[in-house]
């Protein structure tokens, strides 16, 4: 198999593979946890705007519950496919446990490019999904958030939809939905300010001081954007920031609020200055930090030797090819995975579904404290495990805490046929 032709689904089942190595765990459990437990397909009529119809692909891939209801985004991509939904569901099942949130893991999403949707067309495309969903979803038992091309306003709809069928509102069926309507402040943001916490404490561990540090930021959607404003405010120089286009650089540091994010206007990166350097260029600058934070797959066997980052955490899922992981840990480049990195997102959603189910109140000040809890705690379980473990990597680490809470569970409840 080339590279290039690595799915998520391999490069996720490699990696377990890879730190299975460093732990004792009953063969079938691993064997379990190498399948995804249920996958759902659906192809989907649905309107465009000028009244002709599409039929477009969608997917659900329920990876595991043992820890709880299945978890994790639906994203809108052309890219989308079984393989990568089934990946991206194990990284969740895997990222829950790391951050130790009561659920499992899930991903899903539709075969389409959402630049080309109108507002309305993501509307009806939302309402159509949901509606094929809605069997297989439920509050305690699979709980869709947003993801790449989704966001706030496409989970309000998707629990409007489900509500409608129900005859009741059902706020806890999704999180990431707008704070008007069950959501809470902050998980806009979690996901980038966890990154962003996550890369403090690696450069601390480290011995750097944050003020003197330099970081380069790829992509500049919610995560990127973010995790680059959170550690500028922590002292960093952010040298660097691209979208799709190319990336801007200075190297005394960009203004990170003055640049729009993705989300609040599409193409400001490459309005705000002409890109200079490429995306592959950024991701070979020599700064202290390199955030990936755009999409899977970036680093590769191609450019790993270049990269000349001291650090690399994680933004985006599945940023690093296997090679490239290989190439990078035997360079000594520190890589901080995504399921550690980027786990605020899904730990804001937990707090927003404890919302939805004792319709407690939360501030965003809460949401801020609680999210720096569980980031610092997580980040604490791995390092102790790192520092156990001889010679693995920060990604075998965390695989093992979350390996040796799976395992817990399974043989707690017990494999029955
Ligand atoms: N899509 C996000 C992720 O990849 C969040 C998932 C969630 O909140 O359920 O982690």
């Amino acid at each position: 198999m080339s590279e290039q032709d690595e799915t998520a689904i391999q490069r996720a089942t490699r990696q377990l593979e890879n730190a299975a190595e460093y732990v004792e765990i009953d063969d079938d459990i691993l064997r379990r946890l190498e399948h995804p437990q249920r996958t759902h397909k659906f192809t989907m009529p649905f309107e465009r705007d000028d009244g002709t119809v599409d039929v477009v692909e969608a997917y659900r891939v329920q990876h595991d519950d043992v820890r709880g209801p299945y978890k994790g985004g639906l994203r809108y991509s052309p890219h989308v496919t079984q393989e990568e939904c089934a990946g991206l569901g194990m990284w969740m099942t895997f990222k829950c446990a790391v951050a130790d949130v009561p659920f499992g893991g899930a991903k899903g999403g539709v075969r389409i490019d959402p630049r080309e949707l109108s507002d309305a067309e993501h509307e009806r495309l939302t309402r159509r999904l949901t509606k094929s969903l809605r069997r297989y979803i439920g509050t305690n038992f699979d709980i869709p958030a947003p993801d790449m091309g989704t966001n706030a306003r496409t989970m309000s709809w998707m629990m409007d939809t489900y509500s409608v069928y129900e005859d009741e509102t059902v706020r806890g069926i999704v999180t990431g939905k707008s704070p008007d309507v069950g959501g809470v402040r902050g998980r806009e943001e979690a996901p980038g300010i966890g990154v962003s916490i996550i890369a403090q404490r690696a450069l601390e561990h480290y011995g750097y001081d944050v003020n003197d540090v330099t970081a380069a930021v790829q992509g500049y959607g919610s995560v990127g954007a973010n995790a680059a404003r959170h550690l500028d405010d922590a002292g960093a120089d952010i040298v660097a920031v691209s979208d799709a286009e190319g990336a801007v650089v200075d190297h005394d540091g960009l203004p990170t609020y003055e640049i729009k994010s993705y989300e609040e206007k599409p193409s400001a990166v490459t309005e705000y200055d002409a890109p200079t350097i490429t995306n592959d260029e950024l991701l070979k600058l020599d700064v202290d930090v390199l955030i990936p934070a755009a999409i899977g797959g970036v680093i590769t066997s191609e450019n790993a030797d270049e990269i000349a980052a001291d650090i690399v955490v994680e933004g985006a899922n599945g940023p690093t090819t296997s090679d490239a992981d290989e190439i990078l840990h035997e360079r000594g480049v520190t890589v901080v995975p995504d399921i550690l990195a980027n786990a605020g997102g899904v730990t804001a959603s937990y707090f927003e579904w404890l919302r939805g189910r004792n319709r407690r109140k939360w501030p965003k000040e809460k949401v801020m404290d609680e999210l720096a809890l569980e980031m610092n705690g997580s980040w604490e379980d791995v390092v102790e495990e790192h520092e156990s473990l001889d010679g693995a990597s920060w990604r075998d680490a965390c695989y093992v805490v979350a390996l040796k809470r799976l395992a817990k569970a399974y043989s707690e409840r017990g494999m029955w046929p």
